[in-house]
């Protein structure tokens, strides 16, 4: 994962490196580096900790700053987080530097290879080998710096997003991709390079993606010139603009950016599906399920692969797909399906889930069904994700940026857009009638409105929260489509609280977790009125008869469980199949309030990063 930021130009590189490396952070933050060079001196701060101890450091260490520099926020992979394993890495000379997101898998048999030629480590990175055979195939082959990277990386096996320069030559960048994403803000006379636009999006709106495979030059008050690694061919420059703002990634009066995309919902659903359902046409325009509709009716079955709260989102998915369209669906961890050599055939249709759209796991799951001739079609956030430009069709889920380490508004955008594709083939499929498609329409269109009530309950859930904050298990129990939410609502709470909980299909706690409760266990019951409420009841029955402390979430006005349950939380009334998105939003303030209240940081919580680029 981690976050790197580079920047060459006419202006002082320091603050622009500094702020872009907090807006990074999302993908990483054991500890950060900086590199800047004045024209004399190559100077550089690294330090354990946050960008924000990394500003302390280079306050009492850097004396002249400059208008070239790499800085780095890292997700350790090699070497533990400390001040020599961050980054930047600097050649044995002290000539070259580096910033990297990613794994050189080949580092081991490098190194020693380097050290027979003579060549020292400071630090136990991969990182740092990278940069070192840089130097060695520039000294041997005496070559320039471009054509060192390119050789060295020919030799790499791994994945990377890097960026070097020479102190020698401080007038050009040059950066390198494969697995790991890096975009190029193009200014006038000035160039931006991050692991995404936001460090530079107040700077330019021009941008250039690198693409897998793809080097690049970058000289100061030139152009950029792209090529591909392998065999050095030039690539046409594509520069996009750039849709998002600055407002778009501040907290706006939050005082965590999770809490604010909680929040944000309402909105984030609405603009998944503007556009796109068209109520009083009833009709669902998607121009990647339109475009594809044969492959879709066809395919013998779905094999959805996804990780973490996306891969929530796909169990979700698995049950509207069922139901609603009748076509078969199988949802995978994208890390196990990637290695367990499945059955794939070209019959089959895989949709790949990730908020980031840069998942390792989910790309290579990608790649995998892509080589079976299977058609692959993506649900991501991160426009030009490459998992975006890797499938051969897909839906963004336009829930804007999400900076919350702990998923939120794109779990309920990705269940949207899902909802969205299954009533679209069911109608093709002629499995829903006109009636029943006509009211799913009606209802999605309500959802906004409901979650905003929904989220009215914010100040009973923290008195919840508070009453809860100290216990050290939950269990989380919900039932059908709502089983999928029991797990993301335990897993929201397990990512920023550090409370151990567990999610499981309402009926399977007398298989097993029911040996657990006692009257100091809380359980969480997802209860709202579906056709399995009885069911559910008599579940909170068997709780209440071994003490369990029971959080209902329940349907508006309902009495039965309110009768049995110690603490109630209301949700409006929707269809079943739309209830996961009403009923995930208790769940995501209640843990984010016992977050709050134990003090953890909720944004950044430990071990964690937001994109997931490595295995
Ligand atoms: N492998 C490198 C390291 O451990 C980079 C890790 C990353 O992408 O965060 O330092």
């Amino acid at each position: 994962m981690c976050g790197i930021v580079g920047y060459i130009g006419h202006r002082e590189a320091y603050p622009i490196i500094i702020e872009g490396l907090k807006r990074l952070e999302y993908r990483g933050y054991d500890s950060a580096g900086i590199a800047l060079f004045d024209g004399t001196s190559l100077n550089v701060s690294k330090t354990k900790g946050k960008v924000a101890d990394l500003e302390n450091c280079v306050q009492q260490e850097i004396p002249n700053l400059g208008h070239i520099g790499l800085g780095h926020t890292r997700w350790a992979t090699h070497g533990v987080p400390n001040s020599v394993n961050s980054h930047p890495h600097i050649s044995n000379s002290g000539e070259l530097v580096i910033i990297h997101n990613g794994i050189i898998e080949n580092y081991a048999a490098l190194k020693q290879e380097l050290i027979s030629r003579g060549y020292t480590f400071k630090s136990d990175t991969d990182t740092e080998v990278l940069i070192n055979l840089i130097e060695d195939v520039k000294k041997k082959e005496n070559v320039k710096l471009g054509k060192a990277v390119q050789i060295a990386l020919n030799q790499v096996i791994g994945a990377y997003a890097i960026a070097v320069f020479d102190k020698a030559k401080p007038d050009e960048i040059i950066i390198a991709r494969l697995g790991s994403p890096l975009a190029v803000g193009i200014g006038e006379n000035e160039f931006f390079i991050a692991s995404d636009a936001s460090p530079f999006i107040e700077f330019t709106k021009n941008a250039v993606y690198l693409e897998d495979e793809e080097m690049a030059i970058i000289r100061e008050g030139k152009d950029i010139k792209i090529r591909k690694i392998k065999d050095d061919s030039l690539v046409d420059t594509y520069v996009q603009e750039l849709q998002i703002n600055l407002e778009q990634i501040e907290k706006g009066g939050f005082d965590h950016f999770m809490l604010k995309e909680i929040f944000e919902q309402p909105k984030a659903i609405n603009d998944t599906y503007r556009g796109r359902l068209l109520r009083e046409e009833a009709i669902i325009k998607m121009a990647g399920v339109e475009d594809n509709m044969k492959k879709f009716l066809n395919a013998n079955r779905i094999i959805i692969a996804a990780c973490g709260t996306s891969w929530h989102a796909g169990l979700v998915a698995e049950y509207i797909f069922e139901d609603l369209a009748r076509i078969p669906v199988e949802v995978e961890y994208a890390s196990e399906f990637r290695y367990r050599n499945p059955v794939i055939t070209e019959n089959d249709v895989l949709i790949a889930i990730s908020q980031s759209g840069e998942t390792a796991d989910t790309l290579a799951a990608i790649k995998l069904a892509k080589s079976k001739g299977a058609f692959v079609f993506g649900v991501c956030n991160v426009v030009g994700s490459s998992i975006a430009r890797e499938t051969h069709a897909g839906a963004y889920t336009h829930a804007g940026p999400e900076i919350g380490v702990a998923s939120t508004k794109a779990f309920t955008t990705q269940i949207t857009v899902l909802t969205l594709m299954a009533l679209r083939l069911a109608r093709a499929k002629g499995t829903i009638s006109s009636s029943d498609f006509r009211h799913h329409l009606l209802e999605l269109e309500m959802i906004p409105k409901k979650v905003e009530k929904a989220l009215k309950a914010e100040a009973s859930i923290k008195e919840i929260a508070y009453t809860y904050k100290d216990v050290s298990n939950f269990l989380y129990l919900g039932r059908g489509y709502n089983f999928p939410v029991a797990l993301e609502g335990a897993l929201k709470l397990k990512e920023i609280s550090y409370i151990h909980a567990e999610g499981y299909p309402a009926a399977e706690m007398k298989h097993g977790p029911i040996a657990l409760i006692d009257e100091n266990m809380p359980i969480v019951v997802i209860a709202t009125k579906t056709p399995h409420y009885e069911k559910v009841v008599s579940n909170i029955q068997e709780i209440k008869s071994r003490k369990g402390k029971i959080i209902g979430i329940v349907t508006e006005g309902d009495k039965t469980v309110r009768e049995l349950a110690d603490h109630v939380i209301e949700v409006p009334e929707t269809l079943e199949s739309l209830s996961p998105l009403l009923n995930t939003i208790p769940l995501q303030l209640l843990s984010y309030y016992i977050a709050v209240m134990l003090g953890k940081n909720v944004d950044q919580p430990r071990n964690l990063a937001k994109s997931v680029t490595v295995e």
